[in-house]
């Protein structure tokens, strides 16, 4: 989970040099990324030995994809990194989400549709940050729906070709009351229904497999890709985690339809419609 790319270095600021030290400390450790709409279904195609990850920024900053004065991608913004970062490496796709509040989307307005359409064409995803990032405690069942539907109109509009809106990162990571808690998943704003397949919180922790019994994509935990104030939960700290219990780490079979676990951890597993469960 990352906000700002950015100086100085902060708590959800994130530096272009970080960043870039981050995508490599992955890559270094056989980590790839896969986009959220894969990981939600389970259609994970990373190549065998390696683990899958999904980058996800929040807030639809400027720092995260800009335009020079030139007309190229800022090489130190969120987008350039990603790119710069796919184009020295055939297996790293530019993969990534992110999820845009109110009307900023990326800084100036004439820009929008280009830039949203550039994250699609090349393999990234927006998603929802609600219109007026909320903490979703305070509101009422059509508040809830005006926030998530309206954004979700709102960001529609900017694509060329059409494009689903069906991803929330909760601002703050807050739900509403119980009772409606189920308008984060689905509802209808000005006559317009909308679904989420993927629900993330603000976080501490690495989500289970795809293919785990306790995968629940309307409540995806995140690990925050930061240094500063991440109480031993930040990035670099779950990675050497599992580095220390490699058995804890997901590590892709290369083979996309089949699900491969040890005997042991059959009964944990949920296999995905159209995909074969294989345990050794
Ligand atoms: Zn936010």
């Amino acid at each position: 989970m990352y906000h700002n790319i950015g100086t100085p270095e902060a708590e959800w600021v994130r530096t272009p040099e970080n960043f870039r030290k981050d995508l490599q400390a992955l890559y270094d450790r056989g980590y790839l990324p896969i986009s959220l709409t894969d990981y939600v279904y389970g259609n994970i195609d990373t190549p065998v030995g390696k683990s899958p990850y999904v980058l996800t920024f929040d807030d639809g900053r400027q720092n995260n994809f800009r335009y020079l004065e030139d007309g190229s991608i800022d090489p130190d913004c969120a987008v350039g990194i990603i790119m710069e970062f796919s184009k020295k490496y055939e297996d790293f796709n530019a993969n990534g989400s992110f999820f845009v509040n109110g009307t900023g989307r990326f800084g100036p307005k004439e820009e929008v549709q280009k830039k949203f359409d550039f994250l699609v064409e090349n393999g990234m995803e927006v998603g929802n940050h609600t219109i007026n990032h909320p903490n979703m405690k305070t509101l009422d069942a059509s508040g809830v729906q005006r926030e998530i539907g309206g954004q979700k109109n709102y960001l529609e509009e900017s694509f060329t070709k059409p494009y689903n809106i069906n991803t929330l990162a909760l601002p703050f990571g807050s739900r509403p009351e119980k009772h409606l808690q189920d308008y984060l998943e689905k509802g209808t704003y000005e006559d317009k229904e909308y679904k989420n397949i993927a629900i993330l919180n603000v976080g501490w922790d690495r989500n289970p497999s795809p293919y785990h019994t306790d995968f629940d994509p309307l409540g995806i935990h995140r690990v925050r890709a930061s240094e500063t104030n991440v109480d031993d939960v930040g990035i670099y700290d779950w990675m050497e985690i599992l580095e220390k219990n490699p058995e804890r780490r997901f590590v892709s079979d290369g083979a996309e339809n089949i699900v491969t676990v040890p005997s042991s951890l059959k009964e944990k597993v949920a296999v995905p419609e159209g995909k074969e469960l294989l345990a050794y």
